[in-house]
């Protein structure tokens, strides 16, 4: 049974026992969409790399999907930015949630040593100073700070 438009619904059925399928009495009342092969394996890869690794951009997450099941000559492509969204809903959870205040921890852990240099509290701001020993190396040769 597949879904042509959202107040829509088509009527077809598939009956299944075990391995058997039979087509049911009412047959489909669209087209064929000819481009559902792709679009099932597109989203079968970008919501299993999307739930693996859950900082990496959705649309980069696309793109090699789509780079790795599609030729210049297929047609009927989905939509890249429903499967992105659809990737981003999808591991919503799996992330933590944003910071809502200047209290928040972070995960010193998944930051390289040395990076992390100082958190300095001014005000109502808290400022985190990251810097790569290279980073700090231009900084103490740099004659001119451009704004
Ligand atoms: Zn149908």
């Amino acid at each position: 049974m597949q879904q042509t438009k959202q107040s829509h619904r088509c009527p077809a059925k598939v009956l299944q026992r075990g391995n058997d399928f039979r087509r049911g009495a009412i047959p489909h009342d669209h087209p064929a969409d000819l481009g559902l092969l792709h679009k099932v394996k597109i989203a079968r890869q970008v919501k299993d790399a999307a739930t693996s690794d859950v900082y990496r951009p959705a649309k980069r997450l696309v793109e090699a999907a789509f780079h790795d099941n599609i030729k210049e000559t297929d047609f009927c492509l989905p939509n890249p930015e429903l499967i992105a969204r659809r990737a981003n809903r999808c591991r919503q959870t799996m992330r933590p949630p944003e910071p809502r205040g200047l209290d928040f921890s972070g995960e010193e852990d998944a930051i390289p040593d040395g990076f992390l240099l100082n958190v300095i509290r001014m005000d109502d701001a808290r400022h985190i100073i990251m810097a790569t020993q290279q980073q700090l190396r231009i900084l103490q040769t740099a004659k001119k700070v451009v704004p």
